[in-house]
């Protein structure tokens, strides 16, 4: 009985140890299926503890490398972790990859001067940005193979480009390092000690070689050594009058009449023409619509306006021609008005005039038409204003 009773009270205390067993068995078997269910979409990216990154709204990158695609902000802290690639790393470079289009490379320091080939559409100004120099140093590096002129930058033309702003001299006879700073306002040792050129040895003393190159790092050149300054002659009764010698009692000379001699000598001289007195005081632009590709600098006395060949050119204001005809220094066919005493308005390379010396015209009459006659290269009005012979900037006077 008692047996029956251990035994029955054994196996029934057994029966509970195994029913317990088996509870513990599914249960753990749930568990296994419940874990297995939630662990295993994330398992393939390395990332499966935070299922969340599938969710992540994507983030537009397009990775150059096959990396892990961006799943939470703590990511980074992650891979640290792991020892893994940091990816806001790579997350920088590749969007530093990706704005690369976008923005204009900054130029790399250059070792010497470069030689660099004239591409059309080049101007002195887009090569200047392109190299990250001033407008002034293309021109001063420059200035034997444009000969002084602007003008003469043309599709495959060779330009020297500088390593730095500054004067590429051309030393002329014998010259000594210290004559060349002074010319430009630099120190010699600017010249001596820069990388760009091979005098290490030298002195503000030493004579360098006729003909040899010398980069003046920082130097400023003048501009006005080139700068065509046609010769004119005014007269006017408003000028002193002539100095008179003679005895006191003698009538003075009668008043010169107020005229203008423009260039006199080349072919489009009109002789002594009455000045301009119509002119407005106000100017308009002389083309109907234009591209700048060349703008105002004392190395270039006027605008470029570029556009098609044929195009009108209209008078900017009022006035009188007082040129008319070909040019001999480089403006092709060329009209000149004068619109006041003072001021006068240059019209250069035209393919066609359509007026006369001593016609009288008005603001926004056409008076010739758009080429690239004399040196030009491409279809384009080179237009001057000057005030007493002196080029101002057209666009500080035009509308824009
Ligand atoms: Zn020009």
């Amino acid at each position: 009985m008692s047996e029956t009773a251990r035994g029955n009270r054994s196996s029934s205390h057994l029966g509970g140890w195994w029913r317990e067993i088996g509870v513990l068995g599914v249960a753990l078997i749930i568990s296994l299926i419940a874990a297995w269910l939630v662990w295993a979409p994330g398992g393939g990216t390395g990332y499966g503890m935070a299922p969340a990154a599938v969710d992540v709204p994507a983030v537009s990158i397009s990775y150059v490398d096959p990396v892990p695609r961006l799943p939470t902000p703590d990511a980074g802290v992650l891979s640290r972790l792991l020892g893994l690639p940091p990816m806001f790393e790579e997350y920088e470079r590749t969007l530093h990859r990706e704005s690369g289009p976008f923005t204009i490379a900054p130029p790399r320091p250059r070792d010497g001067v470069i030689r660099y080939t004239v591409q059309e559409g080049d101007t002195v100004f887009s090569i200047a940005e392109r190299f990250g120099l001033s407008p002034d140093s293309i021109f001063w590096a420059n200035r034997e193979e444009l000969q002084h002129d602007v003008h003469m930058l043309r599709v495959g033309v060779e330009l020297n480009i500088l390593p730095v702003d500054g004067v590429y001299h051309t030393v002329v006879g014998s010259q000594t390092v210290q004559e060349i700073a002074d010319m430009y306002g630099v120190d010699p040792y600017d010249i001596i000690d820069s990388e760009f050129n091979d005098l290490q040895d030298a002195s503000p003393d030493t004579e360098l070689e006729d003909g040899m190159r010398v980069v003046v790092p920082g130097g400023v050149s003048d501009y006005a050594d080139w700068t065509w300054n046609p010769v004119v002659h005014v007269s006017s009764s408003s000028a002193p009058a002539p100095s008179t010698s003679g005895e006191a009692g003698e009538a003075p000379p009668p008043p010169p009449p107020n005229t203008i001699n423009f260039a006199p000598g080349e072919p489009g001289n009109c002789g002594p023409i009455p000045f301009g007195r119509s002119g407005t005081g106000a100017f308009q632009l002389p083309v109907d619509s234009y591209r700048i590709t060349q703008g105002f600098y004392p190395w270039h006395p006027g605008v470029d306006l570029a556009g098609e060949e044929g195009m009108p050119v209209r008078a900017a204001d009022n006035g009188v021609v007082i040129y008319a005809g070909w040019s001999t220094w480089g403006y092709g066919n060329f009209i000149v008005l004068s619109h006041t005493p003072a001021w006068t308005s240059y019209y250069a390379h035209l393919s066609a005039i359509y007026v006369g010396c001593g016609q009288q015209v008005s603001a926004g009459q056409v008076i010739g038409a758009m080429g690239t006659t004399g040196r030009s290269s491409g279809p384009h009005l080179h237009f001057e204003l000057r005030f007493n012979n002196v080029p101002v900037n057209p666009f500080d006077y035009l509308p824009l």
